[in-house]
């Protein structure tokens, strides 16, 4: 697995699915990594859950700026896990949706 340091994303393949550059580093456990957007009560309440099981993950303000002048209803994240648990909370949040 890659991972892009522009964009905190963790790809399969030689490229960014994002940003479309090229050189790549290997993934390490420890890396943050982009997971979803998420709304701002979804992204504080899941913090707190992980948090109680001592994963650590980073909520970035998203949705604020330009989007805010057109009255979008919530704020939202951009939420970031370490790359070993990237899988872990991947499936929360499709446990969430389904
Ligand atoms: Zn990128």
């Amino acid at each position: 697995m890659n991972f892009c340091e522009g964009c905190n994303i963790a790809c399969e393949g030689e490229r960014c699915p994002k940003c479309g550059r090229k050189k790549l580093r290997a993934v390490t456990e420890d890396d943050f990594c982009l997971v979803a957007q998420v709304d701002r009560i979804f992204g504080d309440n899941l913090k707190n859950n992980l948090e109680s099981e001592e994963i650590e993950c980073v909520l970035m303000p998203y949705g604020t700026g330009v989007k805010a002048q057109f009255a979008m209803p919530l704020e939202s994240y951009l939420l970031y896990v370490r790359y070993k648990n990237l899988d872990y909370v991947r499936q929360i949040l499709k446990e969430r949706k389904g």
